[in-house]
């Protein structure tokens, strides 16, 4: 599907004009974006944006200090983290927070037992998961002998493993080399693939310009530019504000 289908699918999470103040500090102000069902939604600006925090609100871990957000139908801004997770959003975080001295089965069970309460089905529902994102051979390591782009895709099995129909990837390809990040995009695919929508984070542009359906921009807290990946490359504002330091737009 096109991107511009695709904006003919029920908008399944929307955030209406949120904001979040730490103090004096206004960390996202007024943001409204809408993911559409099968969407990849590519979220991008400087450091200090806002970006994480958006997702933070998203996912519960922190409470707007104003506007709603709407999760299949039904408003989460006030929700907990745990109850907004079983509404069906998953996220990876940034900084990776594994259990290091649980193996890769067991953390991606953690994820699982949120529908499996049984661990027999847990183990085997996290074992699928971890054959779909390629780590089935090292299900048994501890997580503290895991490499980078081992832990990154541990933390998407983690997420997967909630059975989540969107999901928040924040920077899963930071600290990748160019090969690792290719497969990372063709695990994101996969992921759309099944029909989960997903949101990403990311400072790596060949990356987001080649998956994005459509992106968002932040600057200083504020949506500056919306728009397809080329829309995006050609906007005067955010040449100025982001794309200009980057490698993509020197081309
Ligand atoms: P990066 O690309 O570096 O991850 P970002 O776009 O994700 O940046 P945020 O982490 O959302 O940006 O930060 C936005 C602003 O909010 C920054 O000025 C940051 O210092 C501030 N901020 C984030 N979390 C908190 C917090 N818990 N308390 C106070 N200020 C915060």
């Amino acid at each position: 599907m096109t991107s511009s289908e695709l904006l003919n699918n029920p908008v399944i999470l929307s955030t209406e004009n949120i904001t979040k103040q730490f103090g004096g500090l206004t960390a996202v102000d007024n943001v409204s974006i809408e993911l559409h069902k099968g969407e990849i939604l590519g979220l991008i600006g400087a450091n200090g944006a806002g970006k994480t925090t958006l997702f933070n609100m998203i996912s519960g871990s922190f409470r707007p200090t104003s506007g709603r957000i709407v999760f299949k139908g039904t408003q989460i801004q006030k929700m907990s983290p745990n109850k907004i997770c079983r509404l069906g959003l998953g996220r990876t975080y940034q900084i990776v927070q594994p259990f290091m001295s649980l193996t890769v089965l067991e953390n991606t069970m953690v994820g699982a037992l949120l529908r499996h309460p049984g661990v027999k089905d847990a183990k085997k529902s996290a074992e699928e998961i971890l054959e779909f994102v390629g780590l089935e051979r090292r299900k048994d390591i501890v997580g503290s002998a895991l490499n980078i782009p081992e832990l990154k895709r541990m933390e998407v099995a983690r997420a997967l493993a909630t059975e989540p129909s969107v999901l928040l990837l924040d920077e899963v390809m930071a600290g990748l080399n160019p090969s690792e990040s290719a497969q990372v995009i063709e695990l994101v695919r996969s992921i759309r693939d099944k029909g989960i929508s997903i949101i990403i984070i990311e400072h790596v542009m060949k990356a987001i310009m080649n998956l994005s359906d459509r992106i968002y921009v932040l600057n200083q807290g504020k949506l500056i530019a919306t728009g397809t990946p080329s829309d995006i490359t050609q906007n005067s504002e955010v040449i100025k504000s982001y794309l200009g330091e980057k490698s993509y737009a020197k081309g």
